[in-house]
């Protein structure tokens, strides 16, 4: 289907999508959405950004238009809270000109709002499993008279142990529904699951394992700032991607992040303005020969690369701007173009981020990596926080300072001498205890110098001093070119997107 108007949608909806900027369906909705509307159970193999979420719920909402309300006809099951906030969110924009309600039903908010959806039947239930179970022990929570279940991410909620929720909550719904089935892969447990609720369902992009949608598909990875390299090894360890081009803020990232990655069998390059033009174009031509699979480059020395023809392209630090993150993703407006972009995102970045997606006029979507350790003791820095360098420089001096007294005092007398041995134990716990950067300042840059010099090959001795040093050199720069960088307003692109345009009409 070339255009939502050929699936014969309600004006209402058509006039949503219109506002929404959705120009061409996807291809997952060019050939889910006319099984949906005819009433089939579909299994379907789609992953995030590839515009599954209106798949499912074009159809459903076409369905419900025509029928009364107070009555939830349709549940939609995800195994996240930031994925069920997700998709409300986007039932509420495609649905906006309809009188379709919906409800999320998640976990750590209060069962108040969440029982009066139940009492008062909104349309459209989107809810994670476990809080949904609690509500359905409940007198109140009653799904008899459903008509559509969606299972979302199904391969998600088996990695997060969900699968005996989902057939307990199925004991609660009508056998004869419609369901819509979606995952990114298809592990044999979920081909099970599929097997026992879908009854002759059209299958959508089995064969392929996540399904390219037209224009550059954006997500979120939300991560500490210590395991960004680590979670990039792990996208690229589970094959998400082959090459990636990665913008890092810093030059100094930009090295330590490509080092990182070549000490662990990732063929990296990085590009940045401290290398000479033929360390670029030898870089260039590497990557984009194959040789290697990762470009790492800072935005000033990505002027120029072709970023259009590549699949993926990683944030690794979110661009203090947004028009830099316009100009390397905010592409989704034109035609035929594929490809990922990836953006980690650190609790101090979140600024940042609402700003871009401020400007780009919507939310983008959050996503986590099943089997990654998020909880992880950080294996190594890139680089070390200027308040933890400047905290780690002033245990040093006092320690500096402890001792030299202490040879003075060892001078006059062995009973003082200890005493300021005792002293200097004091100035270390200042620095361990006091202050939010003392300890973990020698602690962290300890962790970065063991990450790049193996054991064996380091100092020797084990103070401080060493990581101490390194660090502050290498965040000067670092947090030098931070501040250096000024920040423009901000605001000054939001007329420039789709969405942008598109999304001013809700008064949002
Ligand atoms: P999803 O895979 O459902 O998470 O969608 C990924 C992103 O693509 C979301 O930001 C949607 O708003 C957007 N999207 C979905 N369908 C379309 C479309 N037909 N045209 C442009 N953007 C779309």
């Amino acid at each position: 289907m070339s255009s939502f108007a050929d699936f014969g949608l309600h004006a209402d909806l058509l006039r949503g999508l219109e506002e929404l900027g959705f120009a061409k369906p996807t291809p997952i909705q060019s050939d889910a959405i006319p099984h949906g509307l005819a009433g089939r159970d579909l299994l379907a193999c789609a992953a995030t950004g590839s515009g599954k979420t209106a798949a499912f719920l074009l159809p459903i909402v076409q369905h419900l238009i025509a029928k009364p309300r107070g009555r939830t006809r349709a549940l939609v099951l995800a195994p996240t809270r930031e994925l069920a906030a997700q998709i409300l969110q986007d039932l509420e924009e495609i649905a906006v000109h309809t009188p379709v309600s919906g409800a999320a039903i998640f976990g750590g908010v209060g069962h108040g709002p969440q029982e009066h959806a139940f009492r008062t039947q909104v349309d459209v239930i989107v809810a994670t499993p476990g809080r949904l179970l609690d509500h359905l022990k409940e007198p109140y929570a009653k799904l008899d008279h459903l008509e559509f279940l969606v299972l979302d991410e199904a391969d998600r909620m088996l990695d997060m142990g969900f699968l005996p929720d989902i057939r307990r909550v199925l004991k609660y719904v009508p056998a004869k529904r419609q369901t819509l089935f979606f995952s990114a892969t298809m592990p044999p447990p979920i081909a099970q699951l599929a097997k026992e609720m879908l009854k002759d369902p059209a299958t959508i992009n089995l064969e392929r394992q996540s399904t390219p949608a037209t224009g550059i598909m954006q997500a979120i990875y939300p991560v500490a700032q210590e395991l960004k390299s680590v979670l990039l090894l792990k996208i690229l360890e589970r094959g998400d991607m082959n090459e990636a081009l990665v913008f890092t803020r810093t030059k100094h990232r930009a090295n330590r992040l490509a080092e990182f990655l070549v000490k662990r069998g990732v063929a990296a390059e990085r590009i940045h303005g401290n290398r000479s033009q033929n360390q670029r174009t030898q870089a260039l031509e590497g990557f984009k020969n194959g040789t290697y699979r990762v470009l790492v480059a800072t935005d000033i020395a990505a002027r120029g690369i072709d970023v259009e023809a590549l699949g993926h392209v990683v944030n690794f630090d979110v661009p203090l701007v947004p028009e830099d993150y316009i100009h390397r993703i905010g592409r989704t407006g034109r035609a035929e173009m594929t490809g990922e972009a990836f953006t980690f995102v650190a609790p101090d970045e979140e600024q940042e981020l609402r700003q871009i997606e401020k400007v780009l006029g919507k939310r983008l979507p959050r996503v986590t990596v099943p089997d990654f350790d998020y909880a992880a003791k950080p294996e190594a820095r890139l680089e070390v926080p200027l308040q933890e360098r400047i905290a780690a420089i002033r245990a040093k001096k006092a320690e500096d300072r402890a001792r030299s007294q202490a040879k003075g005092q060892g001078r006059a007398g062995g009973g003082h001498a200890r005493a300021a041995h005792g002293g200097q134990g004091s100035a270390r716990s200042v620095q361990a205890g006091g202050g939010h950067g003392g300890g973990r300042g020698v602690a962290a840059g300890r962790a970065s110098h063991d990450a790049y010099f193996p054991r064996g090959a380091s100092s020797g001795g084990g103070g401080g001093g060493v990581p101490g040093a390194r660090g502050p050199s290498g965040g000067a720069r670092a947090g030098g070119s931070r501040s250096g960088g000024g920040r423009p307003g901000g605001g000054g692109r939001g007329g420039g997107g789709r969405s942008g345009g598109g999304r001013g009409g809700y008064g949002r």
